[in-house]
């Protein structure tokens, strides 16, 4: 199986190739040449009564042949293992104020980001052992909060690879701030900038592109690769869950096999919910993709006219990990609903000059598998209350986006998942308040506990990174290069 660039169409490497890459020379991502044929009906029957583990392996094994099955079934068990503080993994719960919630936020850090960012490591590490690759990976990553903390548990004590975590200055959740900070350990480490996300992830960019320090890099059996939404190996694992998801229902006798499945989707830069689109080309019977924003609506105003339009005010929100106007996984679905590299790479290069681009008609009519929706953060606040009022179950930030999108759906009949990404003690602030109807007394660790009293549970890996004082290192954006540098030791 081949993968191809989004923006050239002689651009092909292996799926190993593709994941130690992450970004494909030409500002493309990579996707699969030929999807991988759809599982048959027995097929899928059967894939669905397995477990979370043996579920990843196969679905993996569809689109990386050139690992081997024994290869996949170590890095899946390595991936979903003990750090997890739930057997299933990815469980769904009963129906709960109109909707099923399949938590995503189990693993160590507390958001779903973990379900990719447990097994791209390892994929990675596979990666270059089958090609004989003798470089250490250096992962270089930006980040407003999940990503960073995620990545840097993901890649901890994995040998022959580096994680450098740039965040803003005071600019993350007081939460994430000490679980970044308490994962700064062996090969990974989180630094400080004074700057914005905006001004951090630009110079990430520059960084990664630079052709004296992949030279440098090179020259030191270096070389970088991303852990982002853009890397392919981060998309894969996500689309088990969808498959295992509907499969819980079905062992519940809450649909029959073969029913179509509704779900929604707290949406960012697209990768999750993409993630779902492929488990559709898979042959799982998925209704409408339900895409969910918060009040930075680019892709809802997208699906409803075939405009993205990135040209306008951008919102800080209560749901942090969704603020975001440029969803760059969208690249993958225009390129799967259109073919056509050309055109892909034209309106990306418009996106970039212009801020907008406008799809052709004959293409807008290939995205009926999706709705869309968003919610303000005030809505978000009274859907957290609604659902808790109604069922007495506490969702996050994030969830409450896609639970009040699955909630205002009225498109067809199907029972709708809503994916829940992060655990609500991440955002302890936002739902004390929308709970109580309080303010927190202090925010941060007192906060958490706060609400912790309230709901009268608190997660057990919360509880390791309690203690976590480690200091803050701060730099300027101007001696990001250098400080990479320094971490090298180059
Ligand atoms: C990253 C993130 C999202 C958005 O996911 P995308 O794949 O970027 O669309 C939603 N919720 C939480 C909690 C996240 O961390």
């Amino acid at each position: 199986m081949i993968y191809r660039s989004t923006r050239s169409a002689n651009l092909e490497v292996s799926g190993a190739s593709a994941i130690i890459q992450g970004l494909a020379p030409d500002g493309g991502l990579f996707v699969p040449k030929v999807f991988p044929e759809a599982f048959s009906k027995n097929e899928l029957k059967n894939l669905l009564e397995l477990s979370y583990q043996d579920l990843a392996g196969k679905i993996l094994g569809r689109f990386l042949p050139d690992y081997t099955p024994e290869q996949l079934a170590n890095i899946v068990k390595g991936a979903y293992g003990t750090q997890w503080d739930d057997a299933k993994i990815a469980p769904v719960t009963e129906n709960k104020a109109g909707s099923y919630f399949l938590e995503l936020f189990h693993g160590p850090t507390l958001a779903f980001k973990d379900i990719a960012l447990q097994c791209l490591p390892r994929l990675m590490k596979t990666a270059l052992f089958n090609q004989a690759d003798n470089r250490d990976i250096v992962i270089l990553t930006a980040t407003s909060g999940d990503t960073g903390t995620a990545a840097m548990r993901g890649f901890q004590g994995l040998d022959k690879t580096r994680v450098i975590v740039f965040y803003p200055y005071q600019g993350v959740a007081p939460i994430q701030l000490k679980q970044m900070l308490s994962e700064s350990k062996d090969n990974t480490v989180a630094i400080a900038i004074e700057g914005n996300f905006d001004q951090a992830q630009t110079k990430v960019k520059q960084i990664f592109n630079d052709q004296d320090m992949r030279k440098l890099l090179a020259d030191h059996d270096f070389t970088f690769s991303s852990a982002n939404s853009m890397n392919i190996g981060r998309l894969l694992p996500q689309v088990v869950y969808y498959f295992y998801a509907y499969g819980q229902l079905v062992a519940r006798g809450d649909i029959a096999m073969g029913d179509p499945v509704n779900y929604s989707v707290p949406t960012g830069n697209f990768g999750d919910i993409l993630a779902g689109y492929y488990a559709k080309k898979l042959g799982l019977p998925v209704g409408k993709l339900i895409c969910a924003s918060n009040k930075n609506n680019v892709l809802t105003d997208f699906f409803k006219t075939g405009h993205y339009d990135k040209n306008r005010d951008f919102y800080v929100t209560n749901s942090p990990s969704m603020d975001i106007l440029v969803s760059s996984n969208l690249e993958r679905l225009l390129f799967d609903i259109s073919g056509d590299p050309d055109l892909v790479k034209g309106l990306m290069d418009q996106l970039k000059e212009t801020g907008e681009y406008q799809l052709p008609n004959d293409l807008r009519e290939k995205l009926s598998d999706f709705a869309a929706d968003y919610a303000t953060p005030e809505e978000i606040e009274g859907e957290i209350k609604r659902v808790y009022d109604e069922s007495g179950y506490v969702i996050d930030p994030h969830t409450a986006v896609a639970s009040l999108a699955a909630h205002r759906f009225t498109g067809n009949d199907a029972k709708t998942v809503v994916l829940s990404t992060a655990s609500p003690y991440k955002f302890p602030e936002t739902v004390y308040h929308a709970v109580s109807g309080q303010a927190v007394t202090e925010k941060g660790i007192p906060a958490l506990k706060q609400l912790a009293e309230l709901t009268g549970d608190l997660p057990a890996s919360i509880k390791e990174f309690l203690g976590a004082s480690a200091q803050e290192i701060v730099i300027p954006p101007s001696e990001m290069e250098a400080e990479v540098k320094r971490q090298l030791g180059l």
